[in-house]
């Protein structure tokens, strides 16, 4: 008997494996570094928007989310009517590749990229391609070397998770002006908001004065909103037109609409965050440092720690150490990052213990 096949590329997309749950050690706290959730939470404005919702859950939402649009609108100085907002960027990317993607062609993307950029590709028949990268940052040429008459998508998360690394906005217009005008430039900006660099820009003007280029963003990380599912992307007049119509009506709900408008608007709760982070980023990479480990330099709220590949100081008995004392770092295996585990900047308490007991690790025989 026959049974239902899948799509050409559905199979070939690995089976997703969850992380591990944590099993701490009996009374101790459970801080969790591992998704690049702010240690935070959401604006309390955010909070009571989401809570004033519940007064009126039979109502379908507004379609379009106009008033989401128009609050991004204002804070990013864009036209409301070129942008769509979506139940995570995850749905936002998965709707460009469905837009832009079939059988036969081919996506770009780099060697230690978001791994939904692979899943999105292949859900949709084509094929991923690999462009490797140079001290774990996107290297443009080794992109632009991989174009071929069959690519149709260029994903780029700048900055990028899980490497931290970014490039600066006179290397995205490199890129986006060596590719052919065809080839839609997908910039993935999750976590613009923590990065201090001069030379970095999200890419607004690219998307502005280009038909072939888009920016993406979420409210999941420093809005703290990941649970509401929320993101969106500014795109050109005809990339918008063609996503919209395969975009389900009602796919961002009132609640996530609500949330995130007072979320946006509430600037000086991403201001102490984004503080915080910086603080934390230098204090951590200097500390992990003096303790013999590479840190790889990071524009975003979390660091990428290398580990010794052998003997008793590995990535993995890190992991399994810190675990044991409640402090959920994330393994990179499944991003080819064996030796390496990625840390969320937490709170304090979270970031001292972790260096704490990080010393103590290093220092066992
Ligand atoms: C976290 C993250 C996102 C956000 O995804 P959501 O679906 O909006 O939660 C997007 N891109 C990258 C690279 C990320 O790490």
């Amino acid at each position: 008997m026959s049974r239902p096949v899948p799509k050409p590329g559905i199979l070939d997309i690995a089976p997703y494996t969850p992380g591990k749950s944590p099993v701490p050690e009996p009374g101790r706290k459970v801080f969790k570094l591992s998704a690049n959730e702010t240690p935070f939470g959401p604006s309390p404005h955010a909070i009571a928007a989401y809570k004033s919702a519940a007064d009126h859950l039979e109502d379908y939402p507004e379609g379009t989310s106009r008033v989401l649009r128009e609050a991004i609108g204002k804070a990013y100085g864009l036209d409301p009517d070129r942008i769509i907002c979506g139940a995570g960027s995850d749905e936002i990317l998965n709707l460009l590749a469905h837009t832009y993607l079939g059988p036969g062609d081919e996506a770009i993307s780099s060697q230690h990229g978001f791994l939904v950029y692979p899943i999105a590709t292949l859900a949709n028949g084509a094929s991923n391609v690999v462009a490797p990268e140079k001290a774990l940052t996107t290297d443009v040429d080794a992109m632009l070397a991989r174009v071929t008459d069959k690519t149709k998508l260029v994903w780029l998360a700048n900055p990028n998770n899980p490497t931290g690394t970014y490039i600066p906005f006179d290397e995205v217009k490199r890129l986006r002006a060596g590719l052919p005008s065809h080839v839609v430039l997908v910039l993935d900006a999750a976590y613009a908001d923590y990065v201090m660099k001069n030379d970095y820009e999200i890419g607004i003007e690219l998307v502005s004065t280009t038909e072939n280029t888009v920016l993406t963003h979420t409210f999941s990380k420093v809005h703290g909103l990941a649970a509401l599912r929320i993101g969106w992307m500014f795109g050109p007049a005809n990339i918008v037109d063609a996503v919209n119509r395969i975009r389900g009506p009602f796919n961002v709900s009132v609640p996530a609409q609500l949330a995130a408008v007072a979320a946006i608007q509430d600037t000086a709760h991403v201001e102490m965050s984004r503080v915080h982070t910086d603080k934390w980023r230098n204090t951590l990479t200097e500390e992990f440092t003096k303790l013999g480990l590479t840190v790889t330099p990071s524009v975003c709220n979390f660091v990428l720690v290398h580990f010794p590949k052998g003997g008793s100081k590995t990535a993995a008995a890190a992991d399994a150490f810190l675990t044991k004392r409640g402090l959920v770092l994330r393994a990179l295996n499944n991003y080819g990052l064996p030796d390496a585990l990625r840390m969320t900047i937490g709170t304090d308490e979270a970031n001292e213990l972790v260096i704490e007991h990080l010393r103590e690790f290093m220092a066992q025989p």
